[in-house]
C-alpha cells in the first residue's frame, strides 16, 4: 500500500497539466501577440493567464 497514494496523485495530475499546457500552446498559434514570443511572460493577458493556470496545475496547486 505504500506510495500508491503518490503514484495516483501523480496520475491525476498528468491529464490537467498536459490540457492547461496545450490551452495555452493553442492560444499562442492563434494570438498575433503571443506567437513568436521566447517566453510567456510576454504574451497577452490571456496568454499570461492560461500560462499561469499551466504553472499552477504543474505545481500540483490546482485554483
Ligand atoms: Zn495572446
Amino acid at each position: 500500500m505504500t506510495g500508491r497514494t503518490g503514484e495516483s496523485r501523480a496520475r491525476n495530475t498528468e491529464l490537467p497539466m498536459l490540457r492547461a499546457y496545450r490551452l495555452w500552446f493553442e492560444h499562442t498559434k492563434r494570438c498575433a501577440d503571443c506567437k513568436g514570443r521566447p517566453k510567456a511572460q510576454d504574451g497577452c493577458e490571456t496568454g499570461r493567464e492560461l500560462w499561469g493556470a499551466y504553472r499552477l496545475v504543474r505545481i500540483g496547486r490546482t485554483p
